[in-house]
């Protein structure tokens, strides 16, 4: 595995990142039988800060709930493990990837009680723009994928379970495949859900438009706190369900996720949005989101986590 950092964190121990070693047999491996997180740590003028980390270990004990999975670590471990992570391989922004999952189990699907044993790692490292600095910048061009999202009672997609990426993995390689920067999922009812790895938002005459969670989208924590930050800036935000053709005639589109931030979408299945690029509502958010960061946005809703107590 390619070296992304000195130090991972690995039930409950700092370890070297090459020492993170797991058998081949491992439940998870075969069966998708893991919960995660994406989270990120920006370098602000106060330090670093883990952006809602507590949030997201939340969200990964949701996640692990709904599948009775019994993480050996509680929220307050997770976080000062977090933040450990960060101190040891001597990082100021970074990406955190906590992965909690069934290792040596046996080989049934589902082994029994007793039998269940799940590990923790927490790995911490550099990772930029998940869909580019330009993409950012300019916005991206994406599809509508042939393949649609989970259907409702068949995988919780509220769960950030390793086996729903299979799902995104076909999304967004069919997508890529295709050309395009990323790919949209639908509904099996036929409306718009969310991307391979981010959520989506609508413009439409000063408006924004959202899928609800009830759509097949893992609630996303971007899109709560831009949902948040676009009503304190008065802007209405309505979470309803949206048909496809809302995306072709949008003024502006963008999509939010933790390794995506909010990144602009220019056309989708060619057809250029009514802006063709980051617009005006789209770029007033980035300023707030990214705001935060640089301290030009006041963190109103307390989602600054120092990493190293002042
Ligand atoms: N949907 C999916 C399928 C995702 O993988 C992600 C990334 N975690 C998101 C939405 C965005 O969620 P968040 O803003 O919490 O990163």
């Amino acid at each position: 595995m390619t070296k992304l950092a000195d130090k991972i964190w690995f039930n409950g121990q700092i370890i070297n990142w090459e020492d993170a070693q797991i058998h081949v047999m491992t439940h998870a491996l075969h069966y998708g039988t893991s919960v995660f997180e994406g989270i990120r740590c920006y370098d602000t003028p106060n330090g670093p800060v883990g952006f809602r980390l507590s949030d997201h270990l939340r969200r990964l004990e949701d996640s692990a709930r709904i599948y009775g999975i019994k993480i050996p670590f509680d929220l307050a471990q997770m976080v000062k493990a977090s933040k450990d992570i960060i101190v040891a391989n001597n990082l100021k922004s970074a990406y955190w990837r906590p992965i909690a999952f069934l290792g040596e189990c046996g080989m049934g699907v589902t082994p029994k009680a007793d039998k269940v044993k799940v590990d923790l790692a927490i790995a911490a490292f550099p990772w930029g723009a998940y869909l580019g600095e330009e993409g950012l910048a300019k916005g991206v061009d994406v599809c509508i994928s042939s393949w649609n999202r989970a259907a409702p009672n068949t995988i919780p997609v509220m769960a950030k379970a390793g086996g729903n990426y299979l799902s995104s993995y076909l999304i967004g390689k069919e997508a890529r495949d295709r050309g395009y920067v990323e790919g949209i999922g639908l509904g099996v009812n036929g409306l718009i859900s969310e991307g391979a790895g981010e959520n989506l938002f609508v413009m439409m005459n000063g408006k924004i438009y959202t899928p609800p969670v009830a759509a097949s989208i893992l609630g996303g924590i971007t899109r709560d706190s831009v949902i948040r930050l676009a009503k304190a800036d008065g802007i209405e935000v309505l979470e309803q369900d949206l048909p496809r053709e809302m995306l072709y005639l949008a003024d502006e589109i963008f999509m939010t996720g933790t390794a995506a931030e909010i990144t602009p979408i220019r056309s989708v299945d060619d057809i250029p949005t009514r802006v063709g690029g980051p617009g005006k509502i789209t770029k007033r958010l980035q300023t707030l989101f990214h705001g935060l960061f640089n301290g030009t946005t006041e963190d109103r809703f307390g989602w600054l986590e120092p990493i190293e107590a002042k």
